[in-house]
């Protein structure tokens, strides 16, 4: 083994390890027949104190395609609600957690695999990722990371050589191996397995874990009671506000079952997800999903239920009215933070309250009943916006709305005197910052499904990658906010 390698010598902090054999099993990594590295996010190496010049190729593939390592290698357990159902036979089945660095910024990150081989918890499945897969992942994370979203990322994808069927991909398909970066792969579904299994008494080490490592600053608080409705009540915000990102950028996650919500209350784990691109709240980005549980328009209500149902393994070692009290404040902290980023994508940083809301709430019934292409109407209002504006209604936003849907007309007409009303309360400085808060909160690239697919062609066709990394590098940088 090479100890040139700076990957192999970064300082692992077994974490999750110290916990005890309870929470996982130690597994190995399948061998690929081949590894080409696809992808290497060279974003996230300073964070790990590494220079990218530094690193090359070859050490990625060597740390994250043959799974030389450190540490052991472990399998997380976990169990979760799949589609509203609660799923015993879960744990990771494709991937492990290969290490675990404390960033130069403090914070303590997890490499996490997916596609890595089988383990305990493959059940039917081959333990594989294929290369769509991963390539989707990548941009996923990517792309919300770009939008202000808090999300994993990917570190590398590595193209493993081999043959995958599956039944949503014309097969064969080619096969992957991704290293996601986040901060931590604990789940609400590693708690719910707790509860299942009667075991009271590895709870507490686990929260406590959680709390040391991911919510430190409430290790302040000496009673431990206290301390875990605190934990609980900043859980439900995070959630809050991770779910109102989501909705202001317009994305589906499409699978939000429990074992996909991170303790942290960061997004992962990219499956069918989709930005949605007519505005639609009956939105669906999974084939599977039959009755629209996760619908884009459900997004906040079932992150709410997640919530509620991490109630029963927490009622373990917490009380009722503690937990009851944490939830209570889930809406309005879904409230402000959707307000809030609502209202910058219209231009406003700061506008009185009362005047936020009715505009908040003139922009949702206007953009659900034209059926306008979400993205497109703030990328128009971002080009067509004018100072002009202020002095009067008519001027405001030229759209291509049905002109023959009288409904569609009084609504854009009753929007069009409102953001006039908000506009005049702004100065002539306040009115010029409209033009940059706009430019800022709005995309000028937004990775809808064409754009995927468009650069998955010439992969597949010619083995033809620079589509890919020119879509990375847009999305990269979605803002055209000079
Ligand atoms: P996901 O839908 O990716 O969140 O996965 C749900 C569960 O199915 C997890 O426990 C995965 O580890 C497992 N899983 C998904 N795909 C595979 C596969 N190809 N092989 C084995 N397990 C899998
Ligand atoms: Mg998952």
């Amino acid at each position: 083994m090479s100890t040139e390698n700076p990957f192999l010598n970064l300082t692992y902090e077994p974490a999750v390890e110290a916990l005890g054999n309870d929470y996982y099993d130690i597994v190995t990594a399948a061998d690929f027949p081949q590894h080409i590295l696809r992808f290497r996010n060279d974003d996230l190496l300073p964070r790990l104190g590494l220079q990218p010049e530094t690193v090359n190729d070859f050490d990625f593939i060597e740390a994250f395609g043959q799974f030389q390592q450190r540490s052991p290698l472990l399998a997380l357990r976990y169990h979760g609600y799949q589609f509203g159902d609660y799923n015993p036979m879960l744990g990771d089945g494709r991937g492990f957690l290969h290490g675990q660095v404390r960033g130069i910024d403090g914070v303590l990150y997890d490499f996490g695999t997916k596609g890595s081989g089988t383990t305990p918890y493959s059940r039917n499945g081959d333990g594989r990722l294929t290369l769509k897969g991963g390539v989707r992942e990548v941009l996923a994370s990517e792309a919300l990371h770009a939008l202000g979203v808090n999300t994993s990322r990917c570190l590398t994808l590595v193209e493993t050589g081999e043959n995958l069927w599956r039944g949503d991909e014309p097969s064969p398909t080619r096969s992957s191996v991704m290293v996601r970066f986040s901060k931590s792969h604990i789940r609400f579904g590693t708690f719910e397995r707790l509860h299942y299994l009667g075991r009271a008494d590895l709870m507490t080490p686990l929260i406590d874990h959680v709390i040391e490592v991911y919510y430190s600053h409430l290790m302040a608080i000496q009673d431990p009671q206290e301390r875990y409705g605190q934990f609980y009540a900043e859980l439900v915000q995070r959630i809050a506000q991770l779910a109102a990102q989501w909705m202001s950028v317009g994305f589906c996650h499409a699978v939000l079952n429990t074992d996909n919500m991170s303790i942290t209350g960061e997004s992962f784990d990219y499956g069918p997800y989709a930005f949605m691109d007519e505005f639609n709240p009956r939105f669906t980005a999974a084939y599977f999903d039959y009755m629209g549980r996760y619908s884009y328009g459900n997004q906040p209500r079932i992150c709410e239920w997640n919530l509620w149902m991490l109630q029963k393994p927490l009622g373990l070692i917490m009380s009722a009215s503690d937990l009851e009290t944490g939830l209570a404040s889930y809406r309005s902290h879904y409230y402000a933070a959707y307000k809030q980023r609502i209202l910058a994508k219209l231009g406003f940083r700061d506008l009185q309250s009362e005047l936020g809301d009715e505009l908040l709430r003139l922009t949702l019934e206007l953009l659900e009943n034209t059926h306008v292409r979400y993205h497109d109407f703030f990328s128009g209002l971002t080009g067509q916006f004018s100072k002009h504006w202020c002095n009067g209604p008519e001027q405001i936003l030229q759209t291509t709305m049905d002109k023959s849907d009288d409904d569609a007309a009084a609504l854009l007409e009753a929007w069009r005197l409102h953001y006039h009303t908000c506009l005049a309360t702004l100065s002539a400085t306040e009115i010029t910052q409209v033009a940059d808060c706009l430019r800022q909160s709005n995309p000028i690239v937004v990775l809808l499904r064409p754009e995927i697919e468009a650069i998955w062609e010439p992969i597949v066709a010619e083995d033809n990658w620079q589509p890919f990394y020119e879509l990375l590098a847009k999305i990269q940088q979605p803002f055209n906010d000079r």
